[in-house]
């Protein structure tokens, strides 16, 4: 489901109940982190400030429900052995696969990432021409590129807490979540494209302090003008 803007608003905004559309344009800030790093959980805090969530993940895996595209690609693909009981995806079956053959896992994004660039894209259409201000939380921003975006916030940990984080709190195995890692573009690379980097090293309290400092930032970013093209993220080629 898409999620509707919300009546909250950034600080410094003023309200536009009755207003002409074609004098609005959203406010979109990608936000991204290794695994772990805490993503969702800043995420969940920034729509609670007000703003509205486009999460690249929760869109796969409704793209992924029985009879939805990507569930009939990669069950056509695959086969029998990726499903579940009860005629879902069984995400480990999947994840075992892709993970122990480079050729399996691109034919896996090969099904996977136009579909959800594609849907992301048609939301973010839906938005363009509102006073929203769209959090998109897309783990691989930095590997595909990120143009056209007002912003970019890095939510950055040290990889050793993130295990510990996964672990403890996500039920991974340490050694699945130093895998995942290791395959994901390094700290340094998306800490070099972040405009905004909130440090989750800390308590969820610290936290709480961190996004708060980001929504005042995400205030003072400047809207495209109405009516501006919004274009496919994830074309490296058109970064700037
Ligand atoms: P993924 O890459 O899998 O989507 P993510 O980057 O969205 O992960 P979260 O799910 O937000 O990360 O956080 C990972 C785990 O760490 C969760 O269990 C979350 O509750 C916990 N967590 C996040 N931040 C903190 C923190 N500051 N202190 C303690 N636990 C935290």
């Amino acid at each position: 489901m898409l999620a509707r803007p919300s009546k909250l608003r950034p600080p410094g905004s003023e309200p536009t109940r009755g207003a002409d559309r074609s004098t609005l344009s959203v406010l979109e800030i990608g936000l991204t982190g290794g695994i772990g790093s805490g993503k969702s959980t800043v995420a969940a805090m920034l729509v609670e400030r007000g703003a509205t969530l486009l999460d690249a993940d929760a869109i796969v895996r409704e793209l992924q429900f029985p009879g939805m595209p990507v569930f009939v690609a990669m069950a056509e693909r695959w086969g029998d052995r990726i499903l579940d009981d009860a005629g879902g995806l069984d995400r480990q079956v999947v994840a075992d696969i892709v993970f122990a053959d480079p050729d399996e896992l691109a034919a896996l994004n090969g099904i996977v990432h136009p579909a959800v660039g594609d849907e992301m894209t048609r939301r973010r259409r839906e938005l363009a021409a509102t006073d929203a201000t769209v959090i998109l939380d897309i783990p691989l921003l930095v590997e595909s590129g990120h143009s056209g975006l007002a912003g970019v916030i890095v939510v950055d940990v040290d990889p050793d807490v993130a295990v510990e984080r996964l672990v403890s709190g996500r039920g991974f195995t340490a050694v699945d979540a130093r895998n995942r890692i290791s395959r994901q573009a390094s700290r340094t690379e998306r800490l070099d494209r972040a405009d905004l980097v909130v440090d989750n090293s800390g308590t969820l309290d610290d936290l709480v302090h961190q996004v708060d400092l980001a929504w005042e930032w995400i205030a003072t970013l400047e809207r495209p003008e109405p009516g501006a093209e919004v274009r496919r993220i994830g074309s490296r080629a058109e970064d700037g």
